[in-house]
């Protein structure tokens, strides 16, 4: 099958922290021998995409800011979209809480007056946040928003807790789930990806390291699937999982088996 388009996850795909994966960039290659258009598409929602480039760059791949995605700009779009005028309470890094003024939301630093609360991966996240992120989420009618569902986020020393896990905390304390977890495999994603690659899906892979966000958004959208051994999941995630990859790769390296 001649396919056109690859959607590509990064972190446990191509790049650990800033090393590149081995075998990484030899996928690349033959995807771009191909002759198929990429989208890199990340559920890392603190960093811009030309920040996602120059990590990119540092890793030694050359990726132009127009081919990212990240979680932050499809956060910061479905809000602009859908919440333009309501005041945010953000449970997140500045970096994130800068994507979000940049088209023009608006942030309270107290959460008391927010309509909408914004949860996602916070390093410096305390009990005085989750204090804070309680009060914001008191009546039932604040629309609560994740940016994505990674629970960890494969980094340099391992892997690290994301956004799951700080979107599971508020949610616990407040006692009622996000109203939407945005990033892969979300809707609002699966459209940012159709409308940047304007492909059909049939004629689309998606490859990553993570069944419950690259293989899931790859399934709904229709395309087909591919899962590196590179990241977050081994075989008994695999074994376990209701989430069935079309491939399953030790690396991006052996993505021409699927070509
Ligand atoms: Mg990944």
């Amino acid at each position: 099958m001649p396919y056109r388009g690859v959607v590509l996850d990064v972190d446990g795909t191509v790049v650990r922290g800033d090393e590149p994966i081995p075998g990484a960039a030899e996928g690349l290659d033959r995807l771009a021998d191909a002759g198929l258009d990429r989208l890199f598409v990340s559920n890392n929602p603190t960093k811009r995409p030309p920040a996602y480039a120059e990590r990119l760059r540092r890793a030694g791949f050359d990726a132009h800011p127009s081919e990212i995605v990240t979680a932050g700009t499809i956060t910061a779009s479905y809000l602009a979209e859908r919440h333009a005028d309501d005041t945010l309470f953000v449970v997140g890094e500045p970096s994130l809480v800068e994507q979000l003024t940049d088209v023009g939301l608006t942030v309270a630093t107290e959460g008391t007056d927010a309509d909408t609360v914004v949860v996602s991966i916070d390093r410096s996240f305390d009990y005085d946040r989750l204090c804070a992120a309680l009060r914001a989420c008191a009546d039932d009618d604040v629309t609560i928003v994740g940016t994505d569902p990674d629970m960890v986020i494969p980094a340099a020393e391992g892997n690290v807790p994301g956004s799951g896990a700080i979107i599971n905390a508020v949610s616990g304390v407040v006692g009622r789930d996000p109203d939407v977890v945005l990033g892969k495999p979300s809707k609002p994603a699966r459209r940012v990806v159709d409308e940047r690659l304007g492909l059909p899906a049939s004629d689309c892979l998606v490859v990553g390291d993570r069944l419950d966000t690259d293989i899931a958004l790859g399934e709904r959208a229709g395309m087909t699937t591919v899962l590196v051994k590179t990241g977050v999941t081994d075989d008994r995630d695999l074994a376990r999982s209701e989430v069935t990859p079309d491939h399953v790769v030790d690396s991006l390296a052996d993505i021409g088996a699927v070509l």
